[in-house]
């Protein structure tokens, strides 16, 4: 068991982030049978129970043990602030006291979580304002999934997340081994049962990871932070490109293997006169030629930090004309929660919290 914490007197084993074969590990190390790990599964997350003395269906003398050896923990919300378009943000407090933000944008009727992965970020994007905050750590397996189940605590009756997106603070494939892990407690079926569709994974371009990702088998939709469609301008806007080039990048992707029916898509942040030019937009759709996939253009949400500037909305539109007239599906994605900096970008945490070289995580 890797998910040891340190409870208020003595350690127990931390429960929440623990997949089903740990959880019937544990059981059988109790001397119980397998399904008895599949019904503490569902308890933790189908049902978000944290208490081991409500599991009825337990015998109560491994309930008994459990509230001896094991904790379910959970995280604090700390905060809440709402949006004047209906999107919320909540921020949670981690047991160990660091922050993080999570979004909750209504959208026709349903709600998307965006999820965080990271306190904080290591890939230094020029436009985002989490990169500018640095990296403090990765979330375990266990945080990421209890944003979706603390989040579920909050919501009115009849409301329910529909979407989940890898798309707060941080880099998903950088926390590669907990997202995995969180992916498959929120998509299994005894877990929280999110149909793949429903969940997408955005990533900057991590190739060796796209590739782990790609043969895992994992099935969730992929979104690739794009932003420019050549190395010379993305290696100022994302300075990982300097290590994993567009060459390799799109030759991982064409390589992915997407199920039918099934897009990539490129999000495309557009910023006046750097990359919304109609040279950039031809660029962009030679580069995705013949790959199936769609792009969500961002007009970028302006911080007095960010040494860049949102476009009008007559060159986003001409922008996706473009695209649109070589054949490749465009969208536009509408900023949301701006106002309390929930926009996409705009997560971070200003209470000091110490970051690290960012050199050195990723290295
Ligand atoms: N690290 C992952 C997950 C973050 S998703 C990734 O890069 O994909 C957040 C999205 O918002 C990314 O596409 C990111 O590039 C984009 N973004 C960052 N700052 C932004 C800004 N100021 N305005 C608009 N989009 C921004």
């Amino acid at each position: 068991m890797t998910a040891l914490v340190t409870s208020k007197v003595r350690t127990t084993i931390e429960l929440k982030g623990l997949s089903l074969e740990e959880l019937e590990e544990l059981v059988a190390l109790c001397g119980e049978p397998s399904y008895r790990g599949r019904q503490l599964f569902q308890w933790i997350y189908a049902r978000g129970c944290r208490r081991f003395e409500e599991m009825t269906d337990l015998p109560a003398a491994l309930r008994a043990t459990l509230v001896e050896e094991a904790s379910i923990g959970a995280l604090t919300c700390l905060d809440k602030q709402v949006s004047s378009d209906g999107t919320r943000k909540y921020l949670f407090g981690c047991a160990d006291g660091r922050k993080i933000e999570t979004v909750l944008i209504p959208d026709e009727g349903r709600l998307t979580a965006c999820l965080s992965i990271q306190v904080g970020c290591a890939l230094a994007c020029a436009f985002c304002l989490t990169g500018m905050m640095g990296f403090v750590r990765h979330l375990h397996a266990g945080e990421i999934v209890d944003q979706v189940l603390a989040l579920r605590e909050e919501l009115s009756p009849g409301e329910r997340i529909g979407n989940l997106v890898l798309m707060g603070m941080g880099e998903p494939l950088h926390n590669y081994d907990a997202t995995v892990k969180a992916l498959t407690i929120l998509l299994h079926p005894l877990g929280l049962a999110y149909p793949p569709r429903r969940v997408t994974l955005s990533t900057v371009g991590l190739v060796p990871e796209i590739k782990r990702l790609a043969a895992s088998g994992l099935d969730v939709n992929l979104a690739v932070s794009l932003h420019a469609a050549t190395d010379e301008l993305r290696d100022r806007l994302v300075p990982i490109n300097r290590r994993y080039p567009l060459k390799e990048l799109m030759a991982a992707l064409r390589a992915y293997p997407l199920p039918s029916r099934r897009r990539i898509t490129f999000e495309y942040t557009l910023m006046e006169g750097v990359n919304d030019r109609p040279e950039d937009a031809r660029e962009l759709a030679r580069l995705l030629r013949g790959l199936r996939c769609k792009v969500n253009l961002l007009p970028l949400n302006e911080a007095p930090a960010i040494p860049f500037r949102r476009p009008s909305r007559h060159r986003v539109d001409a922008f996706q004309q473009s695209l649109k007239s070589a054949g490749i599906f465009a969208t536009i994605r509408e900023s949301r929660g701006w106002d309390i900096s929930a926009a996409c970008g705009m997560l971070a945490i200003n209470d000091g919290q110490k970051s690290l070289d960012t050199a050195a995580c990723l290295a």
